[in-house]
């Protein structure tokens, strides 16, 4: 079971983040510089050190709010957070593991649904190729988010600016990225091994 600063024993949801996270949570002392360069701050319904904090705290009526808020799905981990940190706290990292639990419980935000459709469009086209395509990419997720029409007067503009290609390119080193997802699946069946 993880330990804090201070040498005390950790449980709950807190514990359950810091373990998959790798991090402390209590390296974060609440400045706030994270949240004032996050780009996406704006538009999130808890700021970037808000969310650290609930977490840091662990109740579970708190678990439930960061789980199924907004913010996790609008970071865009360009990692501004993580870089202004005077105590090298990855929230980035973090945000990533709160959108993970987040999507194994069942707990998110009705607003990612657009979001998630990119995210597996965006990893299907490196799953077979390697790279981005964006004709195959752009097709994929007007599918999956059932947004057929809303940008296809672009569609004309971008053909002719060579910006489309209707057969996907893949890249040379498709061997290596084969591994990768190989391993990725071998390690998500092993936790879910040692859930059991
Ligand atoms: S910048 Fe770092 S220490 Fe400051 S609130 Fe954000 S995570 Fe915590
Ligand atoms: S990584 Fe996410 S939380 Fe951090 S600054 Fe970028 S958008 Fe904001």
């Amino acid at each position: 079971m993880p330990n804090d600063t201070a040498g005390v024993t950790v449980t709950g949801f807190k514990a359950e983040v810091e373990r998959r996270g790798r991090f402390r949570l209590s390296d974060c002392y609440q400045c706030g510089k994270c949240s004032a360069g996050c780009p996406m701050a704006d538009y999130m319904d808890y700021l970037p050190h808000q969310i650290v904090r609930m977490c840091q705290l662990g109740e579970d009526s708190l678990r439930e709010k960061v789980l199924r808020s907004r913010t996790i799905w609008l970071c865009v981990s360009c990692e501004t957070c993580s870089t202004r940190c005077p105590k090298d706290f990855n929230i980035a990292h973090l945000m990533d593991v709160l959108r993970e639990m987040s999507l194994k419980e069942g707990m998110q935000h009705p607003d990612s649904a657009n979001i998630i459709a990119f995210h597996k469009t965006f990893k299907n086209s490196i799953e077979r190729t390697g790279r981005l395509n964006e004709f195959p990419l752009a097709v994929g997720y007007k599918l999956r988010s059932f947004d057929l029409f809303s940008d296809v007067m672009k569609f004309p503009k971008m053909l002719t600016a060579g910006k489309l290609r209707f057969i996907p390119h893949k890249i040379k080193g498709m061997d290596s990225i084969k591994r990768i997802f190989e391993r990725c699946e071998a390690r998500t069946k092993m936790k879910k091994r040692g859930k059991k």
